[in-house]
């Protein structure tokens, strides 16, 4: 009897945004394989940043914060990690780490330029920002096809989505469906909507995320940016996307075939098995995760989304329709509105109204801008049209 072989660990991992809820994730299956990790960077958290330095052992560890890194460098003075300072830092960790694959969990539009930056430098990219594709999402494609470098998604979904195509060839789909837990609104009017409060969103029922993206899920604008991230990394146009709403968060999503077979894809909802898949892939290692009890599970259900009432959801389609830099407007619109919601100065439907006035004063001059540098700048100013409509509605 021959042995298996075993499987093709990667020889380090490099992780961006490591303090955040899918980094730590990354860390723990890094560690559970003992994968080296070589290079580590966040935002600010500069007491968990000390706890995996001393952890982990990366080579580099960069902080985006100035004040932060100069903080961290005192307090790791007696390691041989290297602290590397501001933006710039994150990038030159990226240019310098020889990890074959970096985990992009950077949390918003800031994670845009590390992953152009993993793409030049020619790694593998294990995607968990999806702002990335949201924002720049032709570009980070053209520029990763260009450098025949591989995008592994990070996110549930698009990880089944990428798992469900190997059993087909990309001309036999004929549509993606992207599944929706829903979040804890599922079946609230808008007038419900308007009176829920910050802790009622933060409870999300099946998934354990960061704030920004559990309120993001509650008013449906993640399902939205992932149908973009999914048109985008796999080359369909929006329509091409269905969301079937899948309560228990079971099925991650599935694939339709033009024979009419469906493939889905099925496990307990745990990020980590969605990291770990991008570092193995095409092998698979054992999980961490427990496996599925369909007797304890009984049953799932499929509903349709309420796309009158979550109006975010049709927008993102509309906006990835309508190109250029209208889908970073939709994303800088509702980071801002997300942040305001998140500091008890807004309702949740304020999110809904501000994201959707400011998309709609900027689609036409948006729908036009073509290059990358083109996009941020419009995107700024979107960003600066939303706070001012946040401000006008705060309480
Ligand atoms: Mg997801």
């Amino acid at each position: 009897m021959t042995s298996l072989s075993p499987c093709q660990l990667p020889a380090s991992v490099a992780i961006l945004g490591s303090t955040g809820s899918v980094g730590r994730q990354a860390l723990e299956v890094a560690e559970y394989h003992h994968i080296p990790v070589d290079f580590i960077s966040a935002h600010s958290s500069v007491d968990l940043l000390e706890q995996q330095v001393r952890r982990f052992h990366p080579r580099l560890c960069a902080v985006a914060d100035e004040k932060a890194a100069a903080d961290l460098r005192t307090r790791i003075a007696d390691t041989p990690t290297r602290v590397l300072a501001g933006s710039e830092g994150v990038l030159a960790g990226v240019g310098e780490t020889d990890a074959p694959v970096v985990v992009n969990a950077i949390l918003g539009e800031a994670g845009l330029l590390p992953t152009l930056a993993v793409i030049d430098a020619g790694r593998r990219l294990a995607l968990a920002n999806k702002e990335s594709l949201v924002v720049a999402g032709r570009e980070v494609m053209r520029r990763a096809r260009e450098r025949g470098v591989e995008i592994l998604p990070v996110d549930s979904e698009h990880c089944a989505i990428f798992q469900c195509l190997q059993a087909g060839c990309k001309h036999e789909v004929r549509s993606l469906l992207l599944t929706a837990s829903g979040g804890p609104f599922f079946g609230y009017s808008r007038e419900q909507l308007s009176r829920v409060t910050r802790a009622e969103t933060l409870a999300h029922p099946t998934w354990q995320m960061g704030a920004k993206i559990t309120v993001d899920s509650a008013t449906l604008m993640n399902k939205g940016f992932e149908l973009i991230e999914a048109a985008c990394l796999f080359g369909l146009p929006a329509e091409a996307v269905t969301v079937v709403v899948q309560r228990q968060s079971i099925i991650h999503s599935m694939v339709e075939y033009i024979d009419n077979t469906v493939i889905a894809q099925l496990s307990v909802p745990d990020m980590r098995d969605c990291v770990q898949y991008a570092l193995t892939y095409p092998a698979r290692a054992e999980g961490l995760t427990p496996p599925l009890d369909f007797f304890s599970l009984g049953r799932l259900t499929f509903d349709r989304p309420d796309l009158e009432t979550f109006v975010l959801l049709p927008l993102a389609a509309h906006a990835y329709s309508l190109g250029g830099a209208v889908p970073a407007v939709l994303n800088a619109a509702n980071e801002e509105a997300v942040a305001a919601f998140l500091a008890d100065r807004l309702h949740l439907t304020d999110i809904f109204d501000i994201v959707c006035e400011t998309v709609e004063e900027y689609s036409s001059t948006a729908a036009r801008v073509e290059t990358l540098d083109g996009i941020l700048a419009t995107a700024r100013e979107a960003r600066l049209a939303a706070r001012r409509r946040a401000d006008q509605r705060a309480h």
